[in-house]
C-alpha cells in the first residue's frame, strides 16, 4: 500500500540533472534529530497538486525537513559563483537542496529547494544550517511580495530540525522549503563560463532557454535575445521593488534570478520614512545596494551575465562584444519606461503625458524632505482622490503644493475621480511588512509562540484589503526606534 507521503501528488521530473554533472553535485539532505512542522502554505501546496491535509502531519514534516525524500525526487546541489560586494567568488549551494523539479497540474515546473538541510560539496566553512527566525523572514517577505503581485520564490513549509544552530548565539533550526520558477542565477551563467569545460555555457544556455523563454529555442543564435529577456526582466522586477519600498540589501549577482524572480531574502527590508539613501544591511557599509542604487546595480550585474555569455556568440571577440554591449545599453531606457509606468498607475494616472515623470519626482523630493511614510503616503491617495472632488478641498499639509499639482494633472485626463482612487487603491498596498512587526513576529516564534507570526502574515498576504485584522499593523515603528540593520547571519 503506498504510504501517504507517496500518494501527496508529487510528480518530478528532474532536468537540470540531465545537464553535464560539472554543473552540481548529487548530494542528499542531512538527517535532522527531530522534525517539526511551524508552517506549511496550504494554499500554495493545493497550487502545486500537493494534498496538504496529508503533508500537515509528521511525514510532512520529515519531507520538509530532509529526512525522508519524496518519490521521484533527485537531490542535488547547484553550483554557481557570484560577485560578492564585487568580487568574484565560487559559490554553490552550500547549505541548500534542490529536490527536483515538481509539475503542477497546469504543466507548470517548480523547483522545489530545502535550505538548511546540511552540508555540501560548496559549503566552504560553512555548517549547511540555518536558524528559524531568517527561515521564517523569508515567508513572510517572499509571501508579502507574491501578494504585491511581484515575482518572487515562494515559500511552502518550514520545518524546524531540533536541532541547535550557533550563530552569535545557539538559535533553534529549520529548513525552509522554496518554491521557484529555477534557481538559474547571474551566477550560475558565471559559474558555466569561468570553468575549463567549454560544452557549460552552450549547455546551461539551452536548458535555461527551453525553460524560461521557449519562444527564443527555434531562433539561431538565442543569447542575445536571451539577454534581451533577462534585462526587460531585471528592469521590471527592480522597478516594482522600488514602488513597494523594497530594498533587496544584497544583490550580489548569485542573488539574481535569470526567471525574474525575487530570489534570496537575506537582509532585506522595506522603506518606513522615505529616503533614497536607505540601506538595511549592516554590511552594506558603502550603500552599494541602497533603494535608490538598485537599478545600478541590477545593470552591472547584468554586464556580468552579459561577458557570460560571450563564449556562446558566435562569430569574432570584438564584433560579439560591441554587439552585447548593444544589448545591455538598452537597461536603463526598460527600467525607465517600466518605472514610469508603475509610477503612473501608483498616482492614478490613467493617461500619458511628458510632465509625469517630473510630476513623480516632485513627490519623491517632497516626501523625503518631510520623511513621510513611504507606503502611508501612496496608499492616501485614494482618498485624496475621492476628497479632491469635494468643496472646500481638503488640507494635505505640506503636500499641498504637491497635490495641487497632481489634482490639475488629473483633471486633464477624461476619466472620473472614482475611476483614480479605483486605480489607487489596487496599485497602493495598505500593508507591507513593517521592520519593527517582523521584528516582534520572530521574537515570538523564537520563543515558541506563532500567533504573532501567522496575524501578520495574514494582514501582509491581503496588503490591498482594508480590514479590521489588517489596520493595526499600518502604522509605522514607533518614534525613537533608531535605524533599522537587518543582519547577514543567517
Ligand atoms: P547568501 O548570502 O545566502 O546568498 O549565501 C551566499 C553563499 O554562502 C551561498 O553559496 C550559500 O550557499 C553559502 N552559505 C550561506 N550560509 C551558509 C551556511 N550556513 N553553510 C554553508 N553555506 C552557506
Ligand atoms: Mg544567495
Amino acid at each position: 500500500m503506498p504510504s501517504a507521503i507517496d500518494a501527496a501528488g508529487w510528480r518530478f521530473d528532474n532536468s537540470y540533472t540531465r545537464l553535464p554533472p560539472g554543473l552540481f553535485t548529487r548530494s542528499t539532505p542531512v538527517p535532522v534529530r527531530r522534525p517539526g512542522l511551524v508552517y506549511l502554505n496550504a494554499p500554495l501546496a493545493v497550487a502545486l497538486g500537493l494534498d496538504a491535509a496529508a503533508l500537515a502531519g509528521p511525514d510532512g514534516a520529515a519531507v520538509f525537513a530532509g529526512n525522508t525524500l519524496p518519490p521521484g525526487a533527485d537531490p542535488i546541489a547547484q553550483a554557481y559563483a557570484g560577485h560578492q560586494y564585487g568580487h568574484f567568488t565560487n559559490l554553490g549551494d552550500g547549505r541548500a537542496i534542490l529536490l527536483g523539479e515538481h509539475l503542477a497540474p497546469d504543466g507548470s515546473r517548480h523547483d522545489l529547494q530545502l535550505k538548511g538541510s546540511g552540508r555540501t560539496r560548496y559549503s566552504r566553512g560553512g555548517d549547511g544550517r540555518a536558524a528559524l527566525g531568517p527561515m521564517l523572514r523569508e515567508v513572510l517577505i517572499s509571501e508579502a511580495m507574491h501578494a504585491l503581485g511581484i515575482p518572487t520564490t515562494r515559500s511552502l513549509a518550514v520545518a524546524t530540525t531540533g536541532e541547535a544552530v550557533l550563530r552569535e548565539e545557539a538559535l533553534p533550526g529549520a529548513v525552509l522549503v522554496r518554491v521557484a520558477a529555477s534557481h538559474i542565477r547571474v551566477g550560475t551563467f558565471q559559474y558555466a563560463s569561468a570553468v575549463a569545460d567549454p560544452a557549460l555555457a552552450p549547455a546551461l544556455l539551452a536548458h535555461t532557454i527551453r525553460r524560461h523563454d521557449p519562444r527564443l529555442a527555434e531562433i539561431d543564435e538565442p543569447a542575445l535575445a536571451f539577454l534581451e529577456a533577462v534585462i526587460d526582466r531585471q528592469a521590471a522586477l527592480i522597478a516594482r521593488w522600488m514602488q513597494v519600498g523594497f530594498v533587496h540589501g544584497v544583490m550580489n549577482t548569485d542573488n539574481m534570478a535569470v526567471s525574474g524572480e525575487t530570489i534570496d531574502y537575506g537582509p532585506c527590508a522595506f522603506l518606513d520614512a522615505y529616503d533614497p539613501t536607505t540601506v538595511f544591511s549592516s554590511i552594506d557599509r558603502q550603500g552599494r545596494y541602497a533603494w535608490a542604487n538598485q537599478p545600478g546595480i541590477a545593470h552591472w550585474n547584468l554586464a556580468r551575465l552579459a561577458e557570460s555569455l560571450l563564449p556562446t556568440i558566435s562569430g569574432d571577440a570584438e564584433t560579439a562584444m560591441n554587439r552585447i554591449s548593444t544589448v545591455l545599453a538598452t537597461f536603463p531606457a526598460r527600467f525607465a519606461r517600466h518605472a514610469l509606468a508603475g509610477w503612473r498607475a501608483k498616482l492614478g494616472l490613467l493617461t500619458a503625458e511628458d510632465g509625469d515623470q517630473a510630476l513623480v519626482t516632485a513627490l519623491l523630493a517632497a516626501m523625503e524632505g518631510i520623511g513621510a511614510d513611504f507606503t502611508a503616503t501612496f496608499s492616501s491617495l485614494a482618498t485624496a482622490a475621492e476628497a479632491l472632488a469635494a468643496a472646500p478641498p481638503f488640507d494635505a499639509g505640506p503636500l499641498a503644493d504637491w497635490c495641487a499639482a497632481w489634482r490639475t494633472r488629473l483633471g486633464r485626463q477624461p476619466q472620473s475621480l472614482a475611476d483614480v482612487a479605483a486605480l489607487l487603491r489596487r496599485t497602493n498596498p495598505l500593508v507591507i511588512p513593517r521592520n519593527h512587526r517582523v521584528e516582534e513576529a520572530l521574537a515570538a516564534a523564537a520563543a515558541g509562540e506563532m500567533a504573532p507570526f501567522e496575524k501578520l502574515l495574514d494582514a501582509v498576504t491581503h496588503p490591498f484589503t482594508d480590514t479590521p485584522a489588517n489596520r493595526s499593523f499600518r502604522d509605522g515603528a514607533p518614534s525613537g526606534c533608531g535605524p533599522y540593520r537587518t543582519f547577514c547571519g543567517t
